[in-house]
């Protein structure tokens, strides 16, 4: 995949072509110095322009452009709490808002659970959208991982740039999907904490040589 770096609205009109958001659902955002630039609010993936696109401060101080995502006190707040996220993604994608509406996490029915950062992935409660008490919840959800669940909602996940929270959001809804199939047949079987601990080691040095984006 070819992404040119700092390409936000690109990134969320290609979370549309790869089926993670239809109409104006979810939204996109990099980290740009102190502020973001972060997708406008209501943008449908086919429509947006890359001119909408908004800079502003992590206060709410809209700096170029016209309204922010309603969830930008989210991507605000995790980037003030995790230096190292440098884009967000926010996503409704069928699976993960599947297994979010059931309140569950994406437990380790599969090794790559552990590439988000521990031994699942959180869901929140439920709170109203674009509200601080679901920013705080999503800080807290993402405590050690790159990724949460949000209750009756969907997903956010972040990675150093957009092409690797991009990746992490692909990643996230194949595994949510791979889980709800294998529990829609029976109970799926979970991988003790050796077995991840060995995954995550394994990790460290997955796909280096590739010169791509690591699954990690
Ligand atoms: P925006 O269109 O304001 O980004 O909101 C979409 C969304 O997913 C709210 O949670
Ligand atoms: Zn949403």
């Amino acid at each position: 995949m070819s992404l040119s770096i700092g390409d936000v609205a690109w990134t969320y009109r290609e979370m549309g072509r790869l089926g993670l958001n239809f109409g104006s659902a979810g939204n996109v955002s990099r980290r740009h110095g102190a502020r973001m630039l972060i997708t406008p609010s209501g943008a449908t993936t086919d429509g947006i322009l890359d001119a909408a696109v908004v800079e502003m401060t992590f206060q709410g101080e809209v700096t170029r452009g016209d309204v922010p995502s309603s969830e930008w006190a989210m991507h605000a707040a995790i980037y003030e709490a995790y230096p190292q996220a440098g884009a967000i993604i926010h996503s409704h994608a069928d699976a993960c808002t599947a297994l979010a509406c059931l309140r569950e996490p994406l437990p380790p029915f599969h090794y790559m659970v552990a590439g988000f950062g521990g031994d699942d992935v959180r869901c929140t409660p439920y709170t109203t959208f674009g509200t601080k008490a679901l920013a705080d919840l999503a800080v807290e959800a993402l405590r050690d991982r790159t990724a949460c669940l949000l209750g009756n909602h969907g997903m956010t996940c972040h990675g150093r740039d957009l092409k690797a929270a991009l990746s992490a959001a692909v990643r996230l809804e194949t595994l949510a999907r791979q889980y709800m199939l294998a529990r829609s047949v029976k109970t799926p079987q979970l991988l003790n904490p050796d077995e991840l601990l060995a995954a995550r080691e394994r990790y460290r040095s997955y796909g280096q040589s590739a010169a791509q984006e690591s699954a990690a």
